[in-house]
């Protein structure tokens, strides 16, 4: 089958419009120490610009505002946007938003409720509301997720929600939440988990803490980025704030986390493409015992242990971004498993070898290598941490072989069986004596 990865040369200028963008226009955001806030006012003529070049929240589909985009196209988008943390938001497609945008989207598709668009899919899409995703539980094992223990009970017109959640990000400063829980205990928890929206003022609703976090050690409660940990006690929203049928939560999940893996991918080869060129650009500058950085051979095997790592991860996330495309994202699964967990090693891998290359500067606030190896630590924990991809390509793989007492390669067993094949012939060379 021929994998096709081109994409059109109107689509190539939008990109080079984009690198351009990222570079002379966000990178100078990141030195100015601002408060959210401040940033969301830097950022508005930048905003406005994206707009106007109708590239302005583009992940989702055509028809719900979006640019109909497919993934590869938005794969390549987000390489360039990832490179910085501020990318994603001046483009209007900043985690979670984005994805809970999507999750409504797909809601929306399921049950051909159109009032969901208005009420919250173009808020958050214009950015005038913010949101959190809340599913992970302290006391169950997000890994696993059948485990959740966070219930919602019909009662009349209303469900009543109860449970702890924690690691919501931007949960301290969103309008609403989607909540994952449990509606039917008495079915397989892939048919009996539901998600909802609560809007944070829903009596019930209580915000107990942001998490520090290696991110923010520090943490001062209520800023943009902050994981919260949430209390939901006897919340009761109207029945129509469940998204999609009930019963329907890991269908949801799924439809969130594929294309918002290959985005995590591709942002990521940004964010190594970056400590990549800041690694050259040292390695090149940097002069000790006798010769450059780059002329020692450490450094060089760095330099090209890198530059292959990080195009084999480029390659694995276009095929897999190319796959969704044309075939979908649950017969990419495998695909996608894969560049979770390889492309989180390679981001963390590159920043590590460009903080070394650095040495007391890299490690230091003056370099973005010590943020950004912060946050690509958190890499191989969300979306799933990487041991469960492992394991999901692991089985995939192994069910196409089948146990054998004597290994099918034994040598010995082979000979036999190859003795027997060419009989014929053997005894003719021994006769010939050749
Ligand atoms: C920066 C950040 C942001 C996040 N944002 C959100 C958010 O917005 N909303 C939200 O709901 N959650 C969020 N999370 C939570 C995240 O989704 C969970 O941390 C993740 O799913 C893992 O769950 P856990 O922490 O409970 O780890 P556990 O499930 O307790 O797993 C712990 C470890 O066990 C090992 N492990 C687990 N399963 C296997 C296996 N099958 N085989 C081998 N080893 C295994 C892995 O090494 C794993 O890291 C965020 C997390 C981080 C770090």
């Amino acid at each position: 089958m021929a994998w096709d990865f081109e994409t059109e040369p109107e689509f190539e200028e939008q990109l080079a419009w984009m690198r351009e963008f990222v570079r002379d226009e966000i990178f100078p955001i990141e030195t100015l120490r601002l408060s959210y806030d401040g940033v969301l006012e830097v950022i508005k003529p930048l905003q406005e610009e994206v707009r106007r070049r109708g590239l302005w929240a583009a992940h989702l589909p055509a028809e719900m505002g979006g640019m109909g985009f497919g993934q590869v196209r938005l794969g390549l988008m987000h390489e360039i946007l990832g490179q910085s943390p501020y990318g994603p938001l001046v483009f209007g497609n900043n985690a979670p938003d984005s994805g809970n945008a999507e999750l409504l989207a797909v809601g929306m598709e399921m049950t051909g409720r159109h009032d969901i668009k208005e009420r919250w899919m173009q808020p958050l899409l214009d950015g005038t509301i913010r949101s959190g995703f809340s599913m992970t539980e302290p006391h169950t094992a997000g890994s696993d997720p059948r485990l959740l223990q966070t219930t919602a009970v019909r009662d009349g017109d209303e469900w009543v929600i109860n449970g702890r959640k924690w690691y919501t990000t931007n949960g301290s400063v969103a309008d609403i939440l989607v909540v994952m829980a449990v509606t039917n205990p008495d079915v397989h928890p892939y048919q009996g988990s539901s998600m909802f929206v609560v809007p944070v003022t829903t009596p019930g609703v209580k915000i107990l803490r942001d998490v520090g976090a290696m991110d923010d050690p520090q943490v001062v409660y209520g800023r943009f980025g902050n994981h919260a940990e949430i209390l939901y006690e006897d919340v009761r929203i109207p029945a129509d704030h469940l998204i999609g049928p009930e019963g329907s939560g890991f269908l949801l999940a799924q439809a969130r986390l594929g294309p918002g893996r290959i985005h995590h991918c591709m942002r990521w080869l940004g964010q190594s493409q970056r400590a990549f060129d800041m690694m050259c650009e040292r390695a090149l500058s940097r002069y000790t015992h006798g010769s450059l950085l780059s002329e020692k051979q450490t450094i060089q095997n760095w330099i090209a242990d890198s530059k292959a790592e990080m195009h084999a991860a480029r390659l694995m996330t276009l095929h897999a971004a190319w796959k969704m495309d044309k075939v979908g994202a649950s017969a990419a699964r495998v695909e996608i498993a894969m560049i979770k967990y390889y492309g989180a090693t390679v981001l963390h891998n590159v920043i590590d070898r460009a903080i070394q290359t650095y040495g007391s500067l890299g490690y230091s606030a003056d370099m973005p290598l010590e943020a950004m190896y912060r946050a690509a630590r958190a890499a191989r924990i969300y979306d799933g941490p990487d041991e469960v991809h492992r394991q999901t390509v692991a089985r995939h793989a192994l069910k196409e072989y089948a146990p054998s007492e004597v290994p099918t390669q034994h040598i010995p067993t082979r000979r036999e069986s190859a003795l027997e094949k060419f009989a014929g012939i053997l005894e003719f060379l021994e006769a010939e004596e050749v």
